[in-house]
């Protein structure tokens, strides 16, 4: 249910229905006090007048003299103050709600548990609320992140991966079954219980199997087990010979994530660049660079790299640079780039284009190359070259202001447009 109101009328709502609710509270307990009269304390009939503790009226006996004083407390109306008050609440958390869902204003544990016996989407998306809790929370005006598995305490994770493990075997629908796969992951790693973790685990690496191929990804990715990376390396490598050619591409996908935490996986990368598969083999050399930049050398993979040179496939021989660009450091890159971009393939140009655009500082003679390659003869190296003209340092720029303008009446539009651009930039630097 979903109120849709502005936030002011919620707002004065929730006021009015909690100085309602306090005012009966207040009512209900203190109003009717003693004042000097003595009264029974069960049907509060006078006794002023009584001369024992008994009550004429209904025989009720006083345990004392100041028991006659009592104030008289309405507890049937307290209850009922109740009623605005939970009104106020209701009201107040109303824009949480629109904003957020209703799983937002429940507390996790809740909805954890709620999970085994209603899997509606709501539920769902509550869950999915709290492990991301953090993010856009109005109190944190700093958007730094909490690592997710902070999000729930460890025996939480251990009552969501219960849950989801009670779910997922009947779960038909992929994208659902994508969602719990995650949380089997994160409730595998953060749960903090060996048996529980391996039941996880388990799930995963079955799904590997499912018929639906976002579901075979998915737990391609999530079911590796870095504290088993030789099996998870071995289902890795079983992936590259399967049908779907995109779960092939998730089996190389999984090596890369092994090999850029674990450094191991490598070799099996290596083996992938023979792959008849050239999307296999695209993906493999740039797991292999992913791998040299994010966590140092591979110098046993650059002889493999640099044989597929003559590779059939275009794509292959663009990535071939790029990888071989991450493979090598400083001079030699650039002179692996600047070779590339006078190469005749215009692949090999188009991968020496971006091996440049991602490198900085640059040297100024390849900068000048990148420029001269919006007049290349390939209108796809064109295109790219117009993409990254506005990445150039400024003063190489100028330095080439004749040729900027020479490119600015070029045939082809897209060269014209990004000359246009950086041309007028300069001159209004100048
Ligand atoms: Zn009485």
């Amino acid at each position: 249910m979903t109120i849709m109101l502005a936030h002011p009328f919620i707002w004065s709502g929730a006021f009015v229905a909690t100085l309602c609710g306090i005012a009966l509270l207040v009512w209900a307990l203190f109003a009717d006090r003693a004042r000097g009269r003595r009264r029974c304390g069960k049907c509060w009939y006078p006794m002023d007048r009584a001369t024992s503790l008994r009550c004429p009226e209904c025989g009720h006996e006083a345990k004392s003299d100041r028991a006659l004083y009592r104030t008289r407390r309405r507890r049937k109306w307290a209850a009922v103050s109740l009623l605005p008050l939970l009104l106020a609440a209701f009201l107040a958390v109303q824009p949480k709600v629109q904003r957020d869902g209703w799983g937002s204003v429940m507390p996790a544990t809740v909805l954890i548990l709620l999970l085994r016996l209603d899997d509606r989407q709501s539920v769902l998306d509550g869950i999915e609320y709290h492990l991301n809790e953090t993010q856009g929370h109005p109190l944190m005006t700093l958007s730094w992140s909490v690592p997710m598995e902070d999000n729930l305490w460890q025996w939480q994770w251990r009552w969501l991966a219960r849950s989801v493990l009670m779910r997922i075997e009947d779960e038909e629908r992929g994208p659902r079954r994508t969602t719990y796969h995650s949380w089997l992951s994160l409730g595998a790693y953060a749960g903090g219980d060996a048996a529980l973790r391996q039941t996880c685990m388990d799930a995963l690496v079955r799904d590997l199997a499912h018929p639906d191929g976002n579901v075979r990804r998915s737990a391609a990715v999530l079911s590796i087990d870095y504290e088993d990376v030789e099996n998870s390396i071995g289902r890795a490598v079983e992936l590259l010979d399967h049908d779907d050619a995109r779960t092939r591409v998730a089996g190389v996908m999984s090596l890369r994530l092994i090999a850029q935490r674990t450094r191991r996986g490598v070799p099996a990368l290596i083996d992938a660049l023979q792959h008849e598969d050239a999307a296999v083999r695209r993906q493999a050399l740039w797991a292999i660079g992913a791998t040299a930049r994010s966590s140092g050398p591979v110098p046993e993979a650059f002889d493999p790299v640099y044989a597929l040179e003559h590779d059939e496939d275009g794509d292959v021989r663009y990535q071939r640079i790029m990888t071989l660009a991450d493979l090598l450091s400083g001079d030699e890159a650039w002179y692996t780039i600047d070779s590339a971009l006078r190469h005749e393939d215009p692949h090999v140009r188009r991968g020496g284009l971006y091996a440049a655009y991602e490198r900085h500082p640059r040297p100024s003679h390849v900068s000048v190359r990148l420029i001269e390659l919006l007049d290349d003869p390939d209108a796809t190296v064109r295109r790219h070259a117009s993409g990254i003209l506005e990445y150039i340092d400024d003063d190489v720029l100028m330095e080439q202001a004749d040729l900027l303008k020479s490119l600015v009446s070029h045939d082809d539009p897209d060269v014209r447009r990004a000359a246009a651009v950086v041309w007028y930039r300069i001159r209004g630097a100048e």
